[in-house]
């Protein structure tokens, strides 16, 4: 079965009536393993896919050089040690047609495909009060009826495109990283711009540089980014880190990441310069994401963080041969504020003669021309443009869908002033209806599969619990969610990630709240909060018929979720005040 292969007809309005257990939107990750754990247990669910595939992310995103930023080995699924057992990933950080190709294989391994519906957009959901079930509308003219409805939408799933004055008027291709056409693009010879310098970019510039004659990158904010020193995995390396897979995933589960890595909780501010430098040299030598577990106080203390950011200008200004080039390639925010870029050879790639860098900070890009785009005055001549230009983060494929909950209040209406959930799992007023890595949890600030299957092991107890006391529906109460978007926020104020602009706050969206949206508190942490919920018979929720969820018996959750936090992350005052240990 091909990537894109569409298993069967897709279910069309002559279904329309069919009752399900649950309908889930989405067949990325989260979507593949709920139907897998609602199937598992007895339910009857179908999946709808905007898309024509599996794989979500790894479905949309196929410019050249996508690959993960967490060491493949950690960033799979680890529900099947089978799975673990079998699947061989060929490299470090194993690029997109890979991890695209294991989401296939997950889909045919585990039977998926005949319960997912491709090319078909759900475009509204709306609950029903007398009988508590949700009516789901797609694009394709389905209308089904389900008791659940679970939204596996993504966190960067919804592409952002600026509105550019003049867009229309360019004559040659503009294509968004998130949205690569599936034949691929050859820029061999031609002149290139690309927009934007965050991961998808830095991954994908170094790539574009080899095949264009001109590559020209607009750049409005300078990018962190550590080197990924990427590299083909042994066989005998593969053996090894296999003998010892279920370790390693229980390591992960209780690091406040959810992956596993070398962490060094000792305050940077305590160390000598030269112990410092040394210190930073290691962990950059091993690169990637884990350069951040340099030291335990990076993103709470600036004087620390300050450290590590002269650290990684003095690695530019080295790499980067044009001092002018490269004193605009400095980032001048805190180190790691925004997501940190983990890439091949990007700062290299401004060395090469036909490579050139636009600081558009102070003068943005004023519109684009029939033959390319103008800044400053200025008129830079493509032909083709690549938008690497991000997504309406967390939020953004939530907005696309007319969902409409109790009263006839809508989503939109309810997070017009940013997302409001419990958990990051459910919202009050929409009963029956759950996401998986909602914004006000770990979600992105976690490797996301460990994220997603945490999600989707609790929905599936959940919803095995409410059968087994027969309970037809299920809400958070609006005291407990407002309590909890209180300590997302409160918690991430100690972190100096909520003190720059990014996705994670929303402002890359013109006209979005500020709100920092994803729970920065530490994944085990998290964890043992739903594990409390869960066990103390879901306080927090209300069950159909205004029982209050803690006069439930005692139910239990997936006991791979039993986490303990294995190290202690280093906490200034205010972190040590509220006892959490944000990441
Ligand atoms: P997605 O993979 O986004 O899947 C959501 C699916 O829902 C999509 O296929 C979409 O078409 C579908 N959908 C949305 N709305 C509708 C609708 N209305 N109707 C029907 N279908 C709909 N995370 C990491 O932890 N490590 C990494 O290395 C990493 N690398 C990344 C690289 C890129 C380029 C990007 C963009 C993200 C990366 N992420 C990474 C985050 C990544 O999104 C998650 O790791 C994970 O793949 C998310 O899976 P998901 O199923 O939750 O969402
Ligand atoms: P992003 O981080 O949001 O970067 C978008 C870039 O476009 C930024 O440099 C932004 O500048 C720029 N931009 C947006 N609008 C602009 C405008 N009007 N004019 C000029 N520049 C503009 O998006 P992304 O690179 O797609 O990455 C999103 C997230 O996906 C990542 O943070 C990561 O979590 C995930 N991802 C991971 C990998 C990986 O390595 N595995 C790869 C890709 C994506 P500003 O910074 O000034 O806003």
């Amino acid at each position: 079965m091909g990537a894109d292969s569409t298993a069967q007809g897709p279910m069309r309005p002559a279904e329309t009536g069919t009752v399900y257990d649950a309908i889930v939107v989405g067949a990325g990750f989260a979507g593949m393993y709920m139907l897998h754990r609602l199937r598992g247990l007895g339910f009857s669910a179908k999946v709808f896919e905007a898309g024509g595939g599996v794989g979500g992310t790894w479905y949309w995103n196929r410019y050249p050089g996508a690959r993960c930023d967490v060491e493949s080995l950690q960033y799979s699924f680890s529900f099947s040690e089978e799975l673990d057992q079998e699947w061989n990933w060929s490299e470090k950080y194993s690029p997109q047609p890979e991890i695209l190709a294991y989401a296939n294989h997950v889909a045919d391994r585990f039977d998926l495909r005949r319960g997912i519906v491709f090319d078909t957009r759900v475009t509204a959901a709306t609950f029903d009060e007398s009988s508590k079930t949700w009516l789901i509308e797609t694009d394709r003219g389905d209308k089904v009826t389900a008791r659940f409805c679970i939204m596996a939408v993504g966190c960067l799933s919804a592409p952002n495109r600026p509105a550019f004055k003049g867009i229309e008027d360019f004559r040659g291709p503009i294509y968004h990283t998130g949205e690569w056409p599936h034949e691929g693009v050859d820029f061999t010879g031609l002149r290139v711009g690309v927009i934007g310098t965050g991961s998808s970019a830095i991954q994908s510039i170094p790539i574009i540089a080899q095949q264009a004659r001109q590559l020209t990158v607009f750049q409005r904010t300078a990018t962190w980014s550590v080197p990924a020193w990427n590299e083909k995995l042994t066989p005998e390396f593969l053996k090894a880190a296999k003998a010892d897979y279920p370790a390693l995933r229980a390591k992960a589960r209780a690091r406040p990441t959810g992956f596993y890595f070398l962490f060094n909780s000792k305050p940077a501010l305590e160390a000598r310069e030269e112990e410092r430098e040394r210190q930073y040299e290691e962990a950059w030598q091993r690169g990637g994401l884990p350069f951040l577990g340099a030291y335990g106080d990076l993103l709470f203390e600036k004087a620390a963080n300050d450290t590590i950011a002269d650290f990684a200008r003095k690695k530019i200004r080295n790499i980067v041969k044009d001092p002018a080039t490269a004193e605009l390639l400095c980032p001048e925010n805190v180190f790691g504020c925004k997501r940190l870029c983990v890439d091949t050879d990007y700062f290299a790639t401004y060395n090469l003669p036909h490579v050139k860098l636009v600081d558009v900070s102070k003068t943005p890009i004023e519109r684009f021309t029939a033959k390319g785009l103008e800044v400053n005055g200025v008129e830079y001549e493509f032909d083709a443009v690549v938008s690497a230009t991000g997504f309406a983060a967390m939020t953004g494929a939530f907005e696309k869908i007319h969902i409409t909950g109790r009263g006839g209040r809508t989503l939109a209406e309810k997070w017009q002033a940013g997302p409001r959930t419990y958990l990051g799992l459910a919202s009050e007023g929409f009963p029956n209806l759950f996401m998986i890595t909602g914004p006000g949890s770990p979600s992105v600030l976690a490797s996301m599969i460990q994220a997603i299957e945490q999600h989707v092991d609790w929905l599936a107890d959940c919803l095995g619990h409410m059968r087994d006391v027969g309970a037809a529906s299920i809400e958070p109460t609006r005291a407990d969610e407002d309590a909890w978007v209180e300590h997302v926020n409160d918690v991430s104020t100690v972190s100096l990630r909520s003190t720059c602009s990014s996705w994670y706050v929303g402002t890359n969206i013109p006209g979005r709240p500020r709100v920092f949206m994803p729970y920065i508190g530490g994944f085990p942490v998290y964890v043992q909060k739903c594990n409390e919920v869960m066990s103390n018979g879901f306080s927090g929720f209300v069950l159909e018929g205004g029982h209050k969820a803690n006069a439930e018996p005692q139910v239990r959750f997936t006991e791979r979720w039993r986490v303990p936090l294995d190290i202690e992350v280093i906490s200034p005052a205010a972190v040590a005040a509220k006892r959490v240990p944000v990441v």
